[in-house]
C-alpha cells in the first residue's frame, strides 16, 4: 500500500531530497534495458532484432519519462543520462545496420501515414511532457501509453520495449520517497512506497545490480545467437 508524503514528512526528508532523492538516470537506463531484454530473451525467441530493439527501446522508454527534468533541479544527472541514452540508441542503430537486424527497416517499411502520425504524436507528447511540472504528466500511465503508441506507429519493432522501459521507470520511482501519479490526470495525488530513500549508496547499488543483470542477459543472448544452428 502506497504512502503519501505529507508536508511534515517532506520537511523531515528535506535534506535527503536536496542531496538527491531522485533515481540516477543511469539506474533508470539499466533498469529499462533489463526489463526490455528480459522480455526479448524470455517471452520471445532470441533474435538480433529483439535484442537490438530492446536495447534501443528500453533505453528510450526509461529516459523519456524524465523528459521534464532540468539540470538545475538535480545537478547534471539528466544531461548525462540523455547523453548515455543517445549513445546506446546510436550504438543499437549502428549494430542494426551492420547486422541487418530489421529495427530501422521496421520504421522504413511503415506507411507514410503511420510514420507521420507516430512522429507527430511523439513530438506533441514529448513537448507537453518537457514543459509539465516534475513528476506529473510524464510519470503517468497515460504518458507511457502515448509514447508507446507513438513508437508503435513510427517504429513498431521498438514499441513494446519503450513501454517496458517506461513502466520500469515508474516502478523504480514509486519505490523512493516522492509520489508518482500513476493515474494522472484522473488522480493527481501519487503514491510512493518509501522503500528506498535513494541516497547515493542505495542508488548506486541498484544501478550496479541492473547493469550486471543487463550484461548477463546480453551475454546469454549473444551466446545463444552465436551457437544456434543457421536456419
Ligand atoms: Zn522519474
Amino acid at each position: 500500500m502506497g504512502i503519501e508524503i505529507n508536508y511534515n514528512r517532506k520537511k523531515e526528508l528535506g535534506f535527503m531530497l536536496k542531496k538527491g532523492s531522485a533515481m540516477l538516470s543511469k539506474t533508470h537506463i539499466h533498469a529499462g534495458i533489463a526489463a526490455a531484454l528480459a522480455f526479448a530473451t524470455t517471452y520471445e525467441a532470441i533474435s538480433p532484432l529483439g535484442v537490438i530493439s530492446a536495447l534501443a527501446g528500453g533505453t528510450a522508454g526509461a529516459v523519456l519519462v524524465d523528459i521534464e527534468c532540468r539540470a538545475q533541479n538535480s545537478s547534471h544527472d539528466p544531461a548525462y543520462g540523455r547523453l548515455i541514452a543517445l549513445s546506446i540508441v546510436a550504438a543499437a542503430i549502428i549494430a542494426d545496420l551492420l547486422l541487418k537486424a530489421g529495427l530501422c527497416l521496421s520504421a522504413l517499411n511503415q506507411s507514410r501515414v503511420y510514420t507521420l502520425s507516430g512522429a507527430a504524436l511523439l513530438l506533441t507528447v514529448c513537448v507537453l511532457g518537457r514543459f509539465s511540472a516534475h513528476r506529473t504528466f510524464t510519470h503517468s500511465v497515460l504518458y507511457v501509453a502515448l509514447i508507446s503508441t507513438g513508437f508503435y506507429l513510427f517504429c513498431p519493432a521498438a514499441w513494446i520495449y519503450v513501454l517496458l522501459g517506461g513502466v520500469s521507470h515508474l516502478i523504480l520511482d514509486t519505490m523512493n520517497n516522492k509520489p508518482v501519479p500513476w493515474l494522472y490526470p484522473a488522480f493527481k495525488k501519487g503514491v510512493c512506497l518509501n522503500l528506498c530513500a535513494t541516497d547515493k549508496i542505495a542508488n548506486k547499488a541498484l544501478m550496479w545490480f541492473f547493469l550486471l543483470f543487463d550484461l548477463a542477459l546480453l551475454a546469454r543472448a549473444v551466446w545463444v545467437l552465436t551457437h544456434s544452428a543457421p536456419v
